[in-house]
C-alpha cells in the first residue's frame, strides 16, 4: 500500500529499544514489539548508533524507504529536560558519565538528519493511551495516566498535547504528596521516596515502595510468612503473585497501593478535571480477577463530584509493551501536523507581521519541513497527506 509519509517511534529502555512506524493514514505498520539492544549503559556513542539501528530495523521490516520518514519520536526514562537533555546528575539508566547533561534528542536528530521529537517514557505512554481512547477526538480531550512500575510514572495530556512544564517536569505524578490518614496501618512508618520526600504517591504505589516501605512493615505483621525467608528485593517482586492467589498480606499491600492511586486521581480531579484517568503497569497484565479487584479498589478511592463521575472514566492503559514506541510515533505525527499548519499561506502572513526574532523562527521551521519533502521527490502527495489530517482535525474541532 503506498504511503504519503511515515513517522518512526522509538522507545529507549535500559536493555532494549523498541521501534514502530505510523503512516499518514494513522496506521501502525508493525503489530508487535520490534527490538534491538539499547547499549545505554555503554554511553551515548553506542546508544545513539543503536537507536539508528532501530530505525533501520523497522524500515527493513516494513519495506518503507527512508525518504518517506518525515520525523522520529523518541522517549527515554527520565529525568531529562522537556527536549531530551539528560539530567546533569545522570539517571538510573544513564549512569555512564557521558550521559550527564547529554542532549540525546539533538544527537539523534543530527545522526539521522531528521527532526526528532522527545518525550519521557511516562508521557509517551500517556499520549498513546490518550490517542487509543479518543482517536479522532484526541485534540479536544484531556487525560491523566499513572503507570505503576519500579517507580510511578505517568503524564498529563491536555487537548491532545503532552503537558511538559517549564523545566520538563510536569506530570511527575509519582512525586505528588498524597494524604495518608486512613491509608497507613497502625504503627506503620511514614513511607519514604527516592526523591527525598515522604508520603508521595510513588512511596506507596510502586515496586520500590513495596520493597522499601510496604513489605518490611507487613512482614512484621505476618511473622513466618513465606516471603520473609527471601531477600527483600526478590520478595517484593513476588507480592503480586501472592495477591493473585489471594494471600491476605499481599492483598493488604495492594489495597494500600490502590488507595494511594485513588487519592492521586482525586487530586488530579480537582487540579485538571480530565476526561479520562488511565491506570497502567504490571497490574494490567495480572490475572483478570485480581486486576478487576485492584481496579475496583482504585475507583472506590477516587473521589469525583457527581458531574465529574458522569463526564469521566477510569480505564487501563492498553498494549503496555508498545505504548512508549507508539506514543513517541504519535508525538512525531502531531509535531509534523503542527508544522504543516505553519506552511499554510494565511499562517505565513500573520507570522510575517511579527518581530524579526519570530519571523526568523518561522523561516527555519518551514525550511525544516520543506527540505525532506522535496528530497522525497513527491512534494504534492506528501503535502496533501499532511493537509488531509490537518483538515480532518480542524473539522473535528469545529464539530466539538
Ligand atoms: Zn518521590
Amino acid at each position: 500500500m503506498p504511503v504519503d509519509w511515515v513517522v518512526v517511534g522509538l522507545d529507549n529502555g535500559g536493555t532494549t529499544n523498541n521501534g514502530t512506524i505510523l503512516d499518514s493514514g494513522g496506521r501502525f505498520l508493525l503489530d508487535r514489539m520490534v527490538e534491538v539492544p539499547s547499549h545505554v549503559r555503554e554511553g551515548p556513542d553506542k546508544a545513539i548508533r543503536s537507536l539508528v539501528a532501530s530505525v533501520e530495523q523497522v524500515l527493513g521490516l516494513t519495506g518503507v524507504p527512508v525518504t518517506a520518514v518525515r520525523a522520529v519520536g523518541l522517549d527515554t526514562p527520565g529525568p531529562a529536560s522537556g527536549d531530551g537533555v539528560i539530567s546533569s546528575k545522570g539517571a538510573t539508566n544513564f549512569g555512564h558519565v557521558g550521559w550527564h547533561g547529554f542532549d540525546i534528542r539533538g544527537a539523534l536528530a543530527e545522526r539521522l538528519g531528521l527532526p526528532v521529537i522527545y518525550n519521557n517514557d511516562g508521557n509517551s505512554a500517556a499520549l498513546y493511551a490518550h490517542n487509543v481512547r479518543f482517536d479522532a477526538e484526541s485534540g479536544q480531550r484531556s487525560s491523566v495516566a499513572a503507570i505503576v512500575g519500579t517507580g510511578l510514572g505517568g503524564g498529563i495530556i491536555q487537548a491532545g498535547q503532552v503537558v511538559k512544564g517549564a523545566a520538563g517536569m510536569a506530570g511527575e505524578l509519582g512525586h505528588v504528596p498524597i494524604p495518608l490518614d486512613g491509608l497507613l496501618d497502625a504503627g506503620q512508618p511514614m513511607p519514604a521516596c527516592n526523591c527525598g520526600q515522604s508520603g508521595d504517591a510513588e512511596s506507596v504505589a510502586s515496586l520500590t515502595g513495596i520493597q522499601n516501605n510496604l513489605l518490611p512493615h507487613w512482614l512484621s505483621r505476618y511473622p513466618g510468612h513465606d516471603l520473609g525467608e527471601l531477600p527483600i528485593g526478590t520478595a517484593a517482586k513476588l507480592v503480586r503473585k501472592y495477591a493473585e492467589n489471594g494471600d491476605e498480606m499481599a492483598l493488604a499491600i495492594f489495597r494500600q497501593q490502590a488507595m494511594a492511586l485513588g487519592r492521586l486521581f482525586t487530586i488530579a480531579a480537582n487540579f485538571l478535571d480530565p476526561d479520562e484517568y488511565f491506570l497502567g503497569g504490571g497490574v494490567v497484565e495480572a490475572t483478570p480477577h485480581f486486576r478487576d479487584w485492584f481496579f475496583a479498589e482504585v475507583r472506590i478511592h477516587t473521589v469525583l463530584r457527581e458531574e465529574q463521575a458522569r463526564a469521566a472514566e477510569i480505564s487501563l492503559v492498553p498494549d503496555l509493551d508498545m505504548a512508549g514506541a507508539r506514543g513517541s510515533a504519535y508525538a512525531a505525527r502531531d509535531w509534523l501536523i503542527s508544522q504543516g499548519q505553519r506552511v499554510r499561506p494565511a499562517t505565513l502572513l500573520s507570522l510575517g507581521r511579527r518581530d524579526e526574532h519570530h519571523h526568523g523562527e518561522a523561516s527555519r521551521l518551514i525550511a525544516c519541513v520543506l527540505v525532506p519533502v522535496r528530497a522525497a521527490g513527491r512534494e504534492t502527495r506528501a503535502l496533501a497527506g499532511a493537509d488531509r489530517v490537518t483538515l480532518a482535525r480542524h473539522r473535528q474541532r469545529q464539530r466539538a
